[in-house]
């Protein structure tokens, strides 16, 4: 594949006569390759879909229930949309909400396209072009997403480049359909999104294959380890480094560098979100604290020496929450800055020294060669003396803040799940902190909006940490490692329990942790809907928050569901596929299934498949 050019000034023949040809060839899929004949739609642009999403939607309508009601994305300045009004340049509201919802999904196709760029361009730097995309033995269609959106079969990592030019061409495409004065009609911004959503799965999937291909991750392995999470996971005596964000490829620097110089005891490596979820599927020793809902807990706790960042789900607040407990931070990517100096082009020991000495509060390195050994030396060195920052509240700062609370109810009116925070307060008053720890271990998904209203500065979510300081500690639980690809065989097998109705169906479990609350807690719906699931025989795929999520709740062995049940892909199967990245292995094992068990194309044949 790649981009051939051909030009005629003059031909004259019998048969044809050619004055100043210019041909482009784009995109060059050989059809007669052997593998699979090739379907109606090898790398399908925004319209090649078009029509199968218009039958769609006409039968499953779009509802929707706008949360805002004006326009402000163009010169115009603010339009009002509401009761049947069209904006300065023609949009209706139903019009606007579709062309949000396309926006937030090319959000997610670029953030994980972006995501795979960077994976497959470090790895091939350091592996090498010719890696293989070998998925085990028990894995011969090892990129279903791949093989049915964009009909090629991929076998090394230098095969995946010609997926991204790919994706990166029609990203940009729909971005500028988002632009003002482009589309104007619901059902096609609908469709859009909806061709977005099918491009995401295939970024995800080149992400995914490449980080499982060059840091060996399993692959397709039902009994990955178990690992521990939770904040009480954490050894806090060690010098500590926490990752944060999604991309593994700064993080695994870091683990290089530990391995390397023999540190796995002498340092602690923690995270958050799925950089450390996927730091656990090459080795063992990181420490998951938690899902986003931990993200502004943690940090505040002080525990981490350096926080390292990645992208996607980073708290635009870090740089600044950092430097409140004495935190250094490293950001690696070009997407979060954090308005720090860039210093990739320094060598790691000035950065080092510069950090240490001289009064750097945080850098950005895209060099991520200097990333592992920058942020080991740093927190070595300063770790002894933060031994203060990274104790729990005092009671003094306890009692001032209860002090200064007048029980107004102004944070309780900002919290997003309307947690009873005023009640908690009180009971505090009167000496009695156990609602406050119910309420920041179980309840509480770390937003910080309390602590923002508060008319009076009363630093909320200290008090709560404060009272919690004891389960913070106990807080510790098993989560499986992230598995990957589900195998051909175990596809082989469900196949026919599913049409049959004995396995109901495969439940995708995904997305960020800020659900709204619940009496016993804002995790346990997740986690009960995973149990009640699985008891009913339905397969229980994760990835990301939920799959870290349902791990706080034990049964009365105090096992977890990941204990308590199978990891394969079977019957009652709670199945862990990885981050977030690896939920193209839950599309992909709904196209395996069409194409394994029920034996239809998959080849650039997206339309028959996603019917079926
Ligand atoms: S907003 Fe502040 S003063 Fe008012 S109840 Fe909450 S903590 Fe107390
Ligand atoms: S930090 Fe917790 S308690 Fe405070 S507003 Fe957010 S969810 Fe509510």
């Amino acid at each position: 594949m790649g981009k051939d050019k051909l030009s005629i000034d003059k031909l004259d023949s019998e048969n044809l006569s050619i004055e100043n040809l210019d041909l482009t060839v784009d995109e060059i899929i050989d059809e007669s390759a052997d593998w699979e004949p090739l379907g109606p739609t090898p790398m399908p642009d925004m319209t090649s879909l078009r029509d199968w999403d218009r039958k769609l939607m006409k039968r499953y309508r779009p509802q929707y229930y706008p949360t805002c009601e004006q326009c402000c994305f163009c010169g115009f300045g603010v339009c009002d949309l509401s009761d049947g009004k069209e904006g300065a340049c023609g949009l209706r509201l139903h019009d606007q909400v579709a062309r949000k919802n396309f926006m937030r999904a090319t959000w997610g196709v670029s953030a994980h396209t972006a995501h795979a760029r960077d994976v497959v361009d470090e790895a091939i730097e350091k592996f090498g072009s010719d890696v293989p995309l070998d998925m085990g033995d028990h894995v011969t269609v090892e990129a279903p997403n791949i093989r049915l959106v964009c009909g090629t079969k991929p076998e090394t990592l230098a095969d995946l480049k010609d997926v991204l030019d790919y994706l990166e061409k029609e990203i940009v495409q729909e971005v500028d359909a988002l632009h003002t004065g482009q589309e104007g009609d619901n059902i096609d911004f609908e469709s859009k999104a909806l061709n977005a959503g099918m491009l995401d799965h295939v970024g995800m999937e080149v992400a995914d294959l490449a980080q499982i291909a060059a840091y060996d991750m399993p692959k397709g392995d039902p009994e990955a380890p178990l690992v521990d999470t939770g904040m009480g996971s954490v050894d806090r005596e060690k010098p500590n480094i926490l990752v944060y964000g999604h991309n593994i490829v700064g993080a695994e620097d870091i683990m290089r560098y530990a391995e390397e110089n023999e540190l796995w005891d002498e340092i602690e490596i923690s995270g958050l979100c799925c950089t450390v979820l996927d730091m656990t599927r090459v080795d063992q020793h990181p420490k998951i604290v938690g899902s986003l809902a931990s993200a502004l807990k943690f940090i505040r706790s002080g525990v981490a020496d350096v926080i390292v960042t990645d992208e996607q789900c980073v708290r635009a607040d870090t740089f600044r929450e950092a430097n409140e407990v004495g935190s250094k931070v490293i950001a690696t990517t070009s997407k979060i800055c954090f308005g720090l100096p860039d210093r990739s082009d320094d060598s790691a020991a000035e950065i080092v020294d510069d950090m240490i000495n001289n009064g750097q509060e945080g850098v950005l390195i895209t060099d991520l060669e200097k990333v592992g050994e920058v942020a080991v030396k740093v927190a070595q060195k300063i770790s002894d003396d933060r031994k203060e920052a990274k104790t729990s509240p005092s009671k003094e700062d306890l009692e001032e803040n209860l002090d200064n609370c007048v029980l107004c109810g102004f944070c309780e009116r900002s919290c997003p799940n309307d947690l009873p925070i005023s009640e908690a307060m009180k009971e505090a008053k009167n000496g009695n902190l156990e609602k406050s720890a119910d309420l920041y271990m179980n309840h509480c998904i770390g937003c910080g909006r309390c602590d923002e209203s508060c008319p009076n500065g009363v630093e909320i979510m200290k008090v709560m940490e404060k009272a919690a300081e004891k389960e913070i500690k106990e807080e510790k639980y098993r989560v499986r490692v992230g598995r990957g690809p589900i195998r051909d065989t175990e596809i082989r097998d469900v196949g026919s329990p599913i049409v049959m109705g004995e396995i109901p169906g495969v439940v995708g479990l995904v997305g960020c942790s800020n659900y709204p609350d619940a009496d016993e807690g804002f995790r346990e719906p997740i986690y009960r809907l995973a149990r009640e699931l699985a008891e009913r025989n339905y397969i229980i795929a994760l990835t990301g928050c939920h799959a870290m999520d349902i791990a706080y709740f034990e049964n009365e062995d105090g096992e977890t569901l990941y204990e308590e049940f199978p990891g394969s892909f079977e019957a009652g199967g709670v199945v862990n596929c990885g981050s977030c990245v690896s939920n193209s292995h839950i599309t992909g094992a709904a196209i395996k299934i069409a194409n394994i068990f029920a034996r239809m194309g998959l080849r650039g044949n997206y339309k028959e498949i996603a019917d079926y």
